[in-house]
């Protein structure tokens, strides 16, 4: 089997029978507007997990589960090795659209077809996972499956997390195995040769440079902080300059300081100042307090430590308001591994579509399955980059060339001796 073969291999990626997957797929949960409402472990996103276990037998797959009710459709390959996986998840936010998520298992399923037309074996044995309750709209935090599958440990305190009618994820959970109980169970955390994620790219990135395929770098990381002036309320028209203890002329001081430092020092972070209550909120007084939230994401760990440090050196320097600096959230850059990215670069290569290397502003799946093998993913434009929104859109072709990469990259991976014959 040479190299030539897997060119030919993306003449069986059907973009009618993937673009109609999709549809199918978005009937159930569907909302007004065409829209998909199909919350984390409701009998719709169980129903849903039926419907594409049962399209995954006919291709002749194994189909498994785990006990974050993760769902996995196995091509058996000529080896009994560690699986290459592919996946994404199928719940979606209550006003969610067709496309987050469902993407990335709708083409790893084509991929599936692909390879059973096509009539081809990997070496490796494929897999796609669909991962329990990405979205954490329903029960937070987000990307639970994924979480547990890599921290197993996880699943004990995800169980009490509850929705907002007093179930409880763990109770969700047994309803969801009762269900899908003919389905046989393997072990959270086994291990995987390499982990893709296909995914639309809920930004305006691949739509303005007109590519038809992102491959991600890596997920930037992202650091929460709210920082508290507290000054002294006083009469906004007999206060001397000298006497006022302002937390608005303090506050707005800072955050003009850290969004122009943000700007010129590195075009790719983003400071975020979203939130900014002042107290009491009189016109004719001076505010005594002032809250207000930062988000701070960089690709680079050394320039998040950077940013945080001269930030917090500024809130300790000489001022007529107490400032404080209390951490809410906190999450390392992810970067992908180099051996899935080439393997993705070589896909959109071959595939002779206009590709670029692109970061990843959101949170995935991908996320934990990093810290457990080698993993990457790879994007597909988004109208107007939107998202959470029954308007998300992609178009068929866009749907079609996201497939035929991940297909190149996946069989590439599954065939590790191919690639020794190539060099
Ligand atoms: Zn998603």
């Amino acid at each position: 089997m040479n190299f030539d073969f897997t060119g030919r291999l993306t003449d069986h990626v059907s973009q009618e029978r993937l673009a109609g997957l999709v549809s199918a797929l978005a009937e159930i949960g569907k909302s007004d507007g065409g829209g998909v409402n199909r919350q984390a472990l409701t009998p719709q996103d169980v129903a849903a997990r039926k419907f594409l276990s049962q399209i995954a037998a006919d291709l002749g797959c194994e189909v498994y589960r785990d006990a974050a009710a993760n769902v996995f459709f196995r091509r058996r390959g000529t080896t009994d090795a560690p699986p290459v996986v592919t996946g994404s998840h199928i719940d979606t936010q209550p006003t969610g659209g067709r496309f987050d998520g469902a993407y990335g298992v709708c083409a790893g399923l084509e991929m599936l077809a692909a390879l059973s037309d096509a009539g081809v074996t990997t070496e490796l044995p494929l897999e796609v996972a669909i991962w329990t309750n990405e979205e954490g709209c329903r029960f937070a935090p987000g990307s639970m499956g994924s979480a547990t599958f890599v921290h197993p440990e996880l699943l004990t305190s995800f169980g009490e997390s509850t929705d907002s009618a007093g179930v409880r994820f763990a109770e969700a959970l047994a309803d969801a195995a009762a269900a899908l109980g003919e389905i046989p169970l393997v072990p959270l955390k086994r291990t995987f040769s390499a982990f893709i994620e296909a995914h639309i790219e809920q930004g305006p990135v691949l739509e303005r440079e007109g590519k038809k395929i992102g491959v991600v770098s890596g997920i930037q990381g992202v650091r929460w902080f709210r920082v508290s002036v507290r000054g002294r309320t006083s009469h906004a028209g007999t206060t001397p300059i000298e006497f006022r203890k302002d937390a608005v002329l303090v506050a707005t001081e800072l955050v003009q300081q850290a969004y122009v430092a943000a700007y010129e020092s590195d075009t790719d972070l983003r400071l975020t100042v979203g939130r900014f209550d002042v107290s009491p909120g009189a016109t004719n007084t001076i505010a005594s307090e002032v809250n207000f939230t930062i988000d701070l994401r960089h690709p680079c760990e050394g320039v998040l430590d950077d940013f945080e440090a001269k930030f917090r050196s500024w809130t300790r320097r000489q001022s007529p308001c107490t400032i404080s600096l209390q951490e809410l959230m906190r999450h390392k850059p992810t970067p992908f591994s180099g051996r899935v990215r080439a393997a993705l670069i070589g896909a959109a290569e071959q595939c002779g579509e206009p590709w670029q290397e692109i970061l990843s502003g959101a949170f995935h799946d991908s996320m934990y399955l990093a810290e457990h093998c080698p993993t990457g993913m790879l994007f597909i434009p988004s109208k107007d980059g939107l998202s959470h929104h029954p308007g998300e859109f992609s178009a068929s072709d866009e749907l079609a060339w996201g497939a035929k990469a991940l297909t190149l990259a996946m069989y590439r991976l599954a065939n590790p001796l191919l690639d020794g014959a190539a060099n």
